[in-house]
């Protein structure tokens, strides 16, 4: 029999859920329930300035008013995989950090914000500052001198290779991680893991069988392939989503109060009608019709999706 399907939603409760978060919630929701899988809920709270304990709270009530019930995790959970929020797992991500040290392809990183925008490459395609590798090569000396200055990041050799994986939604994808980004922080330093180490280690740990979520973090996969690799865990399949954008096509962020589920509640939308405008931009739905996740499931494919990114129906304004 084929493995069940597993997804998961791994919100940073860093602000008010938006749109576009709901919007890639409802499409790894209605993925995994297609095939009959379930959905574990993971609170990325890894920041612990900017992540707040009010926010997870308010994002499970909204994920439940919406009807995007999860199966497993979420806030003080128990179960299998407990604790669910990365700010109570740092134990594994230090495990993993280990295995990494053992391989020698880890570095102490002493570079200020400051010199690394003066000493980066060229921008990746998509902004993001490519590491020059000011800190690969530091000798024993140097680098027990400079520790005493100011504790160090840490950073994961990358090779010079091209690496490839087969989106779901976007087919082949490709790009060379030394050129696109160098050599990566797997933990900042003030001691808080990053994003990447931390998201591979938790879906390995999980069991997640696949991670859909917004195009922007496509750039991200590659590097998480990478660790997939390393730490030797079997990786899972990969689908992107096109954004979603606001009306007059800017992309949606945390500040867009008016594009907030309570500013829509508070204008008389049902949730049935916002996950049925949601169900409408990924193609699933002629016409933005209310409709709750479960009457989306049996027409969820990924073949509906667009590729571009899509405009928020005006049913919601
Ligand atoms: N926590 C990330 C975010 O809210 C999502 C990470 C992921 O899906 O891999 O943007």
């Amino acid at each position: 029999m084929a493995q069940q399907a597993v997804g998961r939603f791994a919100p940073s409760p860093s602000g008010r859920l938006h749109l576009g978060n709901l919007f890639c919630f409802l499409l790894a929701w209605l993925s995994a329930r297609r095939q009959g899988g379930r959905i574990i809920l993971r609170i990325e709270d890894l920041d612990p300035a900017r992540s707040k304990r009010k926010y997870t709270e308010q994002l499970q009530r909204d994920l439940a008013l919406l009807g995007l019930v999860w199966d497993e995790g979420g806030l003080d959970a128990a179960g299998p995989h407990a604790p669910y929020e990365q700010s109570r797992r740092a134990a594994l991500y230090e495990q993993a950090l280990a295995q990494l040290r053992a391989q020698e392809l880890v570095y102490p990183c002493f570079c200020s914000r400051a010199q690394l925008h003066a000493a980066s490459a060229p921008h990746a395609a998509d902004g993001e500052v490519v590491y020059a590798g000011t800190c690969r090569n530091l000798t024993d000396e140097e680098i027990r001198r400079r520790t005493l200055v100011r504790p160090p990041a840490l950073r994961l050799r990358v090779p010079d290779e091209e690496m490839v994986f087969q989106d779901l939604h976007y087919g082949r994808t490709t790009q060379n991680l030394a050129q696109a980004c160098g050599d990566f922080i797997l933990r900042r330093s003030d001691g808080v893991f990053a994003y990447q180490l931390a998201v591979v280690v938790d879906d390995a740990e999980m069991g997640i069988t696949e991670v859909v979520r917004g195009r922007d973090l496509l750039a991200s996969t590659p590097r998480q392939l990478y660790l997939y690799r390393l730490l030797g865990f079997p990786a899972p399949r990969f689908g992107h989503l096109p954004l979603l954008l606001a009306p007059d096509g800017r992309r949606l962020s945390k500040r867009d109060d008016d594009l907030s589920l309570d500013a829509l509640l508070a204008r008389g939308l049902s949730p049935a009608a916002i996950t049925g405008a949601l169900g409408f931009a990924a193609g699933l739905l002629e016409r933005p019709e209310p409709a709750t996740p479960d009457q989306l499931i049996p027409l969820f494919s990924w073949d509906k999706l667009p590729r571009e990114d899509v405009r928020l129906p005006s049913s919601l304004f």
